[in-house]
């Protein structure tokens, strides 16, 4: 079974998709970290990730990068949303991501264009949504649970911008694939949406574990 998990950034996708993968018993793919870690490398590499061929070379990245916690940071993200806008550093990434999906017995990926692009066949497509508010309360609260201070505003104007990036690039938009079950999460809690993400899986599957 493929289950394709869509959504913009902070809107629970991630942890969705982490417990689908522990209910279905799949491997889990967290595609965000791929283009961290180009954004990343291409910081480590003194490029301008706004230019296509740095942006580029950053996806010849080591595999031990994906391990570094720096590319959970706000500023990775930021880096992360300006390098995918480059149709190239998509396509040297795509093949990583379909031959994970099609990983006999199935996967789970977590991302932007999952449901749309690198796996149009998924057996569920679920789009994870929330209000930018409550997008924005709960990267507050996981800055603050590592000691770190950062307005809200700022966050609100951080997330604001990567959504517009996301939503408005012309290669593989962030937008619900066609099938795809949406999910607000914003009044939902940790445990209500991923109980609500294991009911839509086995409604459309008929599959319980
Ligand atoms: O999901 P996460 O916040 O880690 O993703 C970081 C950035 O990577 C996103 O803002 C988005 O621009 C980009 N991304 C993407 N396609 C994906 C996953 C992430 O363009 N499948």
């Amino acid at each position: 079974m493929i289950i394709a998990v869509d959504g913009p950034t902070a809107s629970g996708k991630g942890t969705i998709a982490k417990a689908l993968a522990a209910h279905f018993g799949l491997p889990h793919l967290d595609t965000g970290l791929l283009y961290r870690a180009v954004g990343r490398q291409v910081q480590l590499n003194g490029g301008d990730p706004d230019n296509a061929d740095n942006a580029l070379a950053g996806t010849q990245f080591p595999d031990e990068l994906l391990d570094d916690p720096v590319l959970r940071n706000e500023e990775t993200g930021g880096l992360a949303s300006r390098v995918s806008i480059h149709p190239p550093v998509r396509g040297a990434l795509n093949a990583r991501q379909v031959n994970f999906a099609n990983q006999p017995g199935g996967a789970v990926l977590d991302g932007r264009d999952i449901g749309t692009v690198i796996a149009p066949h998924a057996d569920v497509k679920l789009f994870i949504t929330a209000s930018v508010d409550a997008r924005a309360m709960r990267r507050w609260l996981e800055m603050a649970g590592r000691e770190i201070d950062i307005p809200l505003a700022e966050i609100e104007a951080d997330i604001a911008a990567r959504d517009e990036r996301d939503i408005t690039r012309a290669d593989a938009p962030l937008r619900a694939a066609d099938g795809a079950i949406k999910i607000d999460t914003t009044h939902m809690d940790r445990d209500a949406s991923v109980a609500a993400a294991i009911k839509a899986v086995i409604a459309k599957t008929g599959q319980a574990t």
